[in-house]
């Protein structure tokens, strides 16, 4: 059995790397090679722990294996250990041995940035220029640096719920050499080509009043039953995209438009349609793009496969009899 643990993937796992896993699953998933299995969530009545599974097999890249972990909301104060903790375990397709055990906090973040990316670079117009983004928490600036790689963006703009933590966004755009400017939710539709919403929320923050005619909108947050980052109505108005229906339909953002009545299940497209080419994706400049990325077990399979075999290649890997 393998083991990476968790200090090591930030040396081994570049954003290309996490990339080219997760777009190559979406694939998968749409031409029926891989599949997500149900998600487990529980408050486990103690610490205020949410705990749960995530899992799949991709056939293709014989990924097989599930993402143990959750939200522990006093660590950072109690342990000084952050408050999402995850880990990965691999398991051989042929066998059903444990194969290996990988970090999974940074894998999170890489393989939920690259999904938005993956978006950005099969659905936002060629010409996209203003990045406007709403959420400054831990995962905005990943979200940040992998969308940058995808168009040439000349300003980034930003929104937060507490404004007080822009200043992370405007850091990482400093750092980019990029512009970045904090302005109202009406400039930031305004003004934006692509928008990005990682979030937390259980209200929408973008209305549908908000956005105008082109833009392409990665809602990155909702991934719970009762959370919600932008209008319903914004759903009923968009070509809706997803990495998997059924939990876009369920925990996603779609949770809501489809509960409305707003949308059907028919309307959302698997990414992975527009990647294989068996749907067109964006067809017009003046269409609204939604993907809406609710996360899934096989994503996290798919970057964790890549890690082991970087670990490997690198000599970093640990092995041990099990
Ligand atoms: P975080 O706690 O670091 O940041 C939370 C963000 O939400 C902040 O910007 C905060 O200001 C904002 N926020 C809080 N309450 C709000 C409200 N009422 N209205 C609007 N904004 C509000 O969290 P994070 O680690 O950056 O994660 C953000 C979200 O992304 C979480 O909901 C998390 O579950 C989700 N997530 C999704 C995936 C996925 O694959 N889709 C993966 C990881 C995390």
């Amino acid at each position: 059995m393998i083991i990476v643990p968790e200090k090591e993937i930030a040396g081994l796992l570049t954003r290309a790397d996490a990339y080219s896993a997760v777009e190559q699953v979406f694939a998968s998933m749409s031409k029926g090679n891989a599949y997500n299995f149900p998600v487990i969530r529980e408050a486990i009545g103690y610490e205020d722990a949410l705990y749960g599974f995530k899992g799949g097999f991709d056939k293709s890249g014989m990924a097989l294996g599930l993402k143990a972990g959750g939200y522990w909301p006093n660590n950072l104060e109690k342990h000084g250990q952050i408050n999402h903790q995850s880990t990965v375990f691999l398991f051989d397709p042929d066998t059903g041995m444990v194969k290996a055990m990988v970090g999974g906090n940074l894998l999170t973040a890489l393989r939920t940035a690259a999904a938005s990316s993956v978006s950005i670079n099969h659905l936002a117009r060629k010409d996209a220029k203003v990045l406007g983004m709403i959420g400054a928490g831990h995962q905005s600036v990943f979200q940040l640096r992998a969308a940058v790689e995808q168009r040439d963006f000349e300003k980034i703009i930003g929104w937060n719920y507490h404004p007080d933590m822009l200043p992370r966004l405007a850091d990482v755009a400093a750092e980019l050499n990029i512009p970045f400017e904090a302005v109202s939710l009406e400039e930031l539709g305004a003004q934006a080509d692509v928008i990005i919403s990682i979030t937390s929320a259980f209200a929408p923050s973008l209305m549908d009043t908000h956005v105008r005619p082109g833009t392409h909108i990665a809602c990155m947050g909702t991934d719970t039953k009762g959370k919600q980052e932008v209008a319903a109505a914004l759903l009923a108005r968009a070509t809706v995209f997803t990495d998997e229906i059924a939990q876009s339909i369920t925990i996603g953002e779609a949770q809501h438009a489809i509960a409305a009545g707003l949308i059907t299940q028919g309307d959302i497209t698997e990414i992975g349609a527009v990647i294989n080419g068996t749907h067109p994706g964006r067809s017009t400049a003046d269409e609204i793009t939604l993907f809406d990325g609710t996360g899934v077990g096989l994503q996290d399979l798919a970057v964790a496969s890549s890690i082991v075999d970087l670990a490997i290649a690198k000599g970093v890997a640990t092995k041990v009899d099990f």
